[in-house]
């Protein structure tokens, strides 16, 4: 895909993973991709309306994943997609972790690993930078 599409890419999500929040600014903590919301294989289209901006993490955690599992109900739901989903209707920052406000944000939280430690460890870092 075109550098032009992977720099307005970028510019919409506002330099920030579409999922996790985290900011693309210091590159060298984490490599940021263009990410197929319905993935290629599953007839997913190179337009814009199907690719998000998404850190290394999210991007890996999500594969081709549509759905996931609530985990407070057991239940199959679709995950967060950027381009229809607002993210502050389903997902609420609880210090530094990142809280699932509905069953499509607690399924994403969980299948993405919003909460590891890792990512902890690197949003209180970047906190206290104040980047994030
Ligand atoms: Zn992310």
């Amino acid at each position: 895909m075109s550098a032009t599409l992977r720099l307005t890419v970028r510019e919409r999500a506002g330099a920030r993973c579409e999922y996790c929040r985290l900011p693309d600014l210091v590159p060298h903590l984490m490599r940021f991709h263009l990410e197929h919301i319905r993935a290629r294989r599953h007839q997913g289209s190179n337009s814009l309306n199907n690719l998000a901006w998404a850190c290394a993490r999210c991007n890996e955690r999500k594969g081709t994943n549509l759905s996931g599992v609530d985990p407070d109900t057991n239940r199959v739901v679709r995950i967060f997609n950027p381009r229809r989903d607002a993210w502050g209707r389903h997902f609420a920052m609880d210090g530094l972790r990142i809280r699932g406000a509905t069953a499509t944000g607690r399924a994403t939280a969980w299948l993405l690993e919003f909460n590891s430690e890792e990512r902890l460890k690197l949003r209180q870092g970047l906190r206290k930078l104040g980047l994030f």
